[in-house]
């Protein structure tokens, strides 16, 4: 999608600090980090949000996830991490194209908020 922020990023029009990249998934760098280590990891297709996910799209959900060993082993995070999909106002999502947030590097709080 033309007017969106991680479509951009993904097609390398928006610079971006990227850890890990494949033919369908990027992972870069948060622009303003909640933790030591926090990066985002996004399918290169655009959907939406987790609301958007279908038995047609979710093949790259499972990618996604399949590639996250190897993606918190390239960050070092060897002691632990979480990985957080906001969706919808309530959660405060704040870009409209699925993305898995994955923070770790320090003790994170033991509630979800
Ligand atoms: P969310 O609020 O869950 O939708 O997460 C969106 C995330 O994208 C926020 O943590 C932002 O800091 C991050 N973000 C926004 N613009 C950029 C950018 N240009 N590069 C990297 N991260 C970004």
């Amino acid at each position: 999608m033309e007017d969106c922020l991680f479509c951009n990023i993904a097609a390398g029009k928006i610079p971006s600090d990227i850890v890990y990249e494949d033919d369908r998934i990027l992972c870069f760098r948060d622009i303003h980090p909640q933790a030591p280590v926090h990066v985002l990891v996004i399918p290169r297709v655009h959907i939406a949000s987790v609301a958007d996910i279908t038995e047609e799209n979710c093949e790259i959900v499972a990618h996604i996830f399949a590639c996250i060993p190897e993606i918190v082993r390239i960050l070092g995070l060897t002691e632990g991490f979480r990985i957080i999909s906001n969706c919808g106002a309530d959660a405060c999502q704040s870009v409209q194209h699925l993305h898995f947030h994955i923070l770790g590097g320090r003790q994170l709080k033991d509630h979800m908020g």
